[in-house]
């Protein structure tokens, strides 16, 4: 059994349903579950529609409602024309809007909306595609059966971020989706979507659906989970910052954590931890290109010293000097609790003993917590500052690709730099203008001389 997921852009239309129904056809024999994302764009379209409604705007609500509407209509009536599904998919689909539409005058008249009733409307768009995914699968002759994911992706009431019951989905999927493998037929479920135990509808949060995915692979103990997307997997670096990124075809879980904080968008490592804890791979692939290799994130990948690289812009960075810090215990718990008072993050850490430096992404509460700090010393800060961070479980293995690190940057001064203990990644901070070609200097080094 395996679980695959594909995301708003490889639903976006009918061509694109036609080719998530190639790949799976492609996969029979290993018993694919299918979770589909709302058609792409949708659901902020639908988020729209409450947040409008609820300010008053009733006609333009209406608008969006009807133009989302003629979309589903249209893509469903393009791939199911004259099957016995056709009236049936568009009924449910009319139904839904014209539900949708009295919602939105209550929402009016309301003026405000509840975490719950924004839950409702935006699961529409993952209950809508997956019944007209299934009903692809069927005019084109294969068994896809509709599963509805308030059956099985049992959750708490914690509206807008649902917190799943892995035990419930467990006996859920027991019960819903092995049955129909079981039978050769091919399960398709929204993701994103869940319901609490009396059945209120719930959802996992934004981008959810690849939580949902890994959560069905867990509850069912999936071989493999495929997240089909609109990219060819994770790649070395950013392309439009490395054009000559590659393909990492196998990465670990921290690592893609590690990459993830800094923007790595392909998918949110936490998704995937219910499956990856499992011990089950989870793959990425393109679903415009099916035949490309894909990324394999599995708990453990081969060491390298290098697997990516990132970096990014805009950071700033604050530096406290104090004599005071000398041998004094508790002096760096103080410090940070300046940070904590004023809910900011810290990102790079440095420390030394006269001095800490810190790197901050979110700037928007820095007046209060440098008027806090300089209570400990001389506080200075540097706003145009941009992180860089090597990414790798072998980094620091015998100190070589640290060397080779700072000797690639050559003449661009590195204003902090940090190497985790878990060795996994070394951070570097350099001026902001220098983040591209700091970049451009490590991937040449790491992985553009054949030094993979
Ligand atoms: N459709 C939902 C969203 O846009 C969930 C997903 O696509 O993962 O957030
Ligand atoms: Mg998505």
């Amino acid at each position: 059994m395996i679980v695959c997921k594909f995301g708003g852009t490889s639903v976006a239309d009918a061509d694109a349903i036609g080719r998530v129904i190639d790949i799976i056809v492609s996969k029979r024999e290993q018993q694919p579950v299918v979770i589909v994302s709302a058609l792409g764009g949708a659901t902020n379209q639908l988020l729209d529609i409450a947040h409008k409604a609820a300010n008053g705007e009733l006609l333009v609500a209406v608008q969006i409602i009807e133009q989302l509407r003629d979309r589903h209509l249209r893509e469903a009536a393009t791939l199911l024309a004259g099957t016995p599904d056709a009236d049936e998919v568009a009924h449910d689909i009319s139904v839904t809007f014209d539900e949708l539409a009295h919602l939105a005058e209550a929402f009016r008249t309301l003026g405000y909306l509840t975490p719950r009733s924004l839950d409702t409307v935006a699961a529409i768009g993952e209950l809508l595609s997956s019944q007209i995914v299934a009903a692809a699968f069927r005019q084109r002759g294969f068994p896809g059966v509709y599963v509805d994911a308030r059956d099985v992706m049992r959750t708490n009431d914690f509206f807008t971020k649902a917190e799943p019951d892995t035990d419930g989905i467990a006996s859920a999927a027991q019960q819903r989706i092995i049955p129909l493998l079981q039978q050769g037929k091919i399960p398709v479920m929204g993701g994103f979507v869940g319901a609490t135990g009396s059945r209120v509808t719930t959802t996992l949060g934004r981008g959810g659906s690849d939580y949902s995915a890994s959560l069905i692979g867990a509850a069912i103990e999936a071989t493999a989970i495929e997240i089909w997307t609109d990219v060819d997997g994770m790649l070395t670096a950013d392309p439009r910052i490395i054009p000559a990124a590659r393909l990492i075809e196998r990465i670990s879980f921290d690592e893609a954590a590690e990459l993830a904080a800094f923007g790595a968008k392909v998918l949110h490592p936490a998704t995937i931890a219910p499956a990856v804890q499992l011990g089950i791979p989870v793959f990425v692939f393109n679903s415009r290109r099916p035949e490309g290799k894909g990324t394999m994130i599995a708990f453990d990948a081969p060491r390298l010293p290098v697997r990516a690289i990132a970096g990014k812009r805009s950071a700033t960075m604050v530096k406290l000097r104090s004599s005071r810090m000398l041998l004094a215990p508790g002096f760096l718990r103080r410090v940070f609790e300046v940070f904590e008072r004023h809910r900011t993050s810290v990102d790079v850490v440095t420390t030394s003993e006269v001095s800490v430096s810190v790197t901050l992404d979110d700037t928007h509460n820095l007046a209060a917590i440098l008027q806090d700090l300089a209570e400990f010393g001389d506080v200075s800060v540097e706003r145009r500052s941009g992180v860089l961070a090597i990414v790798g479980a072998g980094i620091s293995d015998g100190g070589a690709a640290l060397a080779q690190a700072i000797a690639a940057l050559g003449p661009i001064p590195v204003r902090m730099a940090s190497l985790s203990a878990t060795g996994i990644n070394f951070t570097l901070v350099v001026d902001d203008e220098q983040v591209v070609p700091a970049m451009q200097r490590l991937h040449a080094a790491f992985f553009e001389g054949g030094a993979t």
